[in-house]
């Protein structure tokens, strides 16, 4: 029936899913034929996601945890592989912002970050590696962030974190190549969602004003470029960090 989509037959886990950019994802691989286990902290907040993908004809499936409880994410994939009967796709998407200056941060805003945004992932890979190694084209995309390439003031946990992402994506791409899953970090810049609804107008123009596409990201930005790395035509792209902002990166100047 939907054999002509190019992730038809498919198996998909989205973390941080109930809104924002992991919402975006989930429903843009379901559109692209896959079923899909969503995860967020509440299956109430999950509500919406599932209906988008039901009303796409796919199968979903409800994780509510914390992906900073490494047992529960254990227990929790290991019944979603089972129930779902295999599983192609993890984008680990899930991640939450402390920001504060160094010399202020408590010992709690830092581990609060590391623990979700980049041990988090770590659970999640752990866990879902061996039936991602029984796929024919198993797929990890871990949504990191700009500030983990080019750091931000304020934000020294958060950029701790998302950096962390980039070595131990590429390891796993090393570690995991031999089973045909690809391993990829995708960096989105300033996108628009929850997340940075309440950064002051001040610091939303300054940040414009340095994105030489003129523009804020949307979820949809990011999710077209995870579905590309999820697709067969990305089977070759292993290990990459890919920015998906506009150039921010890059900087504003010149041109
Ligand atoms: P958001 O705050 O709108 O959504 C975050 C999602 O993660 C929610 O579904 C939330 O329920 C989930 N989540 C948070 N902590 C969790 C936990 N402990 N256990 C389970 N689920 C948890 O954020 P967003 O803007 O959509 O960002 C999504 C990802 O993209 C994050 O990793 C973020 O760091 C990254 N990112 C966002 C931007 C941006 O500009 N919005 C820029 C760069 C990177």
């Amino acid at each position: 029936m939907n054999g002509a989509l190019p992730l038809a037959g498919r198996v998909a886990l989205v973390t941080g899913a109930s809104r924002g950019i992991g919402r975006a994802i989930a429903s843009r691989l379901a559109a692209d034929g896959a079923d899909v286990g969503i995860v967020a902290r509440s299956a109430d907040a999950l509500a919406a996601t599932r209906a988008d993908i039901e009303a796409k004809g796919r199968r979903c499936f409800v994780l509510p945890l914390d992906v900073a409880d490494g047992a529960a994410v254990t227990e929790a994939v290991k019944k979603f592989a089972a129930d779902a009967g295999r599983l192609d796709i993890l984008v680990n998407n899930a991640g939450v912002t402390k920001d504060g200056l160094l010399m202020r941060m408590s010992d709690e805003d830092w581990d609060t970050v590391l623990d979700v945004d980049l041990k988090g992932v770590f659970h999640f890979c752990r866990a879902a590696a061996r039936p991602l190694a029984k796929s024919p084209a198993g797929r990890i995309v871990n949504v990191s962030s700009i500030v983990g390439m080019i750091g931000n003031a304020g934000q020294s946990n958060y950029a701790a974190a998302k950096a962390g992402l980039f070595g131990f994506t590429r390891s796993l791409a090393k570690e995991l190549a031999g089973r045909k899953v690809t391993a990829n970090v995708v960096c989105p810049g300033f996108i628009e969602t929850d997340m940075t609804a309440g950064l002051p107008d001040a610091m939303k123009t300054q940040s414009l004003g340095q994105i030489p596409l003129g523009r804020f990201g949307a979820g949809d930005d990011i999710a077209n470029v995870v579905a590309f790395l999820c697709s067969d035509g990305a089977g070759y792209v292993t290990g990459s960090v890919l920015p998906v902002d506009g150039g921010l990166a890059i900087g504003g100047f010149g041109g």
